[in-house]
């Protein structure tokens, strides 16, 4: 059965030290920094949640311990979560789906947003190509990219929506503009300077790399990333794999 629960990050410390003697299976919780020869600095962000339904759960979010497994335990929404169409499957919303980088600069942006009094909710993180391909059946409207041709295929894009008085607020455009200049200044791409289709909650980035680069199994290359992510290689090959095992399980999930 799929886990849906909601992973406090004393709880995945608790259970880091408790088992860490595990076999590393794919679902088990596995650290390679136990094998780094230094640890890295530990910058630590505080992000309340907000309200339960909409499934944003990450109270307290450790960038130095948050990369150990727990993928199965991703937090999901399901079609019409945030007052809209988006299909029949559903759609991952934990930050831990994406790539180490561009999730550190998306707490960054709802630290950023949450000083200036705006509240944000996580849409969707990471996406699996069949999740990509039913937006493009959906119509222009939604995507004009295919499977595999979208930046959430690869962990670094994110869609977010502001939060006013416990409801999505899709349509103020002067609240998504702060909201994308803030993003724009952590470098990130913001949706809302396109026109086709026009996409404000939507936020990525690359590093400099195009979507044929990252359909060929390139990722971004990280300056100083021994001493910032000293398991990043690690945690993308896990990331991959649990990108896999993702997709496998959102198909019996959407049949339901
Ligand atoms: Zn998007």
């Amino acid at each position: 059965m799929w886990l849906k629960s909601i992973v406090s990050l004393s709880g995945m410390l608790l259970l880091v030290s408790t088992v860490s003697v595990a076999q590393h299976s794919l679902f088990s919780p596995y650290d390679c920094r136990e094998h780094a020869e230094t640890a890295p600095a530990i910058e630590q962000f505080t992000v309340e949640a907000v309200p339960d339904e909409f499934n944003f759960s990450l109270e307290e979010f450790d960038i130095a311990t948050d990369t150990v497994s727990g993928w199965k335990t991703w937090n999901y929404v399901e079609n019409y979560a945030f007052g809209k169409d988006r299909g029949a499957m559903p759609m991952i919303t934990d930050l831990h789906a994406l790539h180490p980088i561009f999730r550190d600069r998306i707490v960054a942006l709802i630290e950023s947003c949450r000083l200036k009094g705006i509240e944000l909710a996580i849409v969707e993180t990471y996406r699996t190509p069949a999740k990509q391909h039913e937006y493009k059946t959906m119509g222009k409207h939604y995507t004009s990219s295919g499977a595999g041709k979208s930046k959430h295929q690869y962990g670094l894009a994110i869609d977010i929506v502001p939060i006013i008085k416990n409801a999505a607020v899709w349509d103020n455009t002067a609240l998504w503009r702060k909201i994308g200049t803030a993003g724009e200044k952590l470098g990130m791409r913001w949706g809302g300077r396109w026109k086709k289709p026009y996409d404000p909650g939507h936020f990525e980035w690359t590093g400099g790399l195009t979507t044929a680069n990252l359909y060929q199994g390139m990722f971004p290359a990280i300056p100083n990333a021994d001493d910032l992510y000293p398991c990043l290689t690690e945690d993308l090959k896990i990331l991959r794999k649990y990108w896999n095992e993702w997709e496998v399980e959102q198909s019996s999930i959407s049949r339901k």
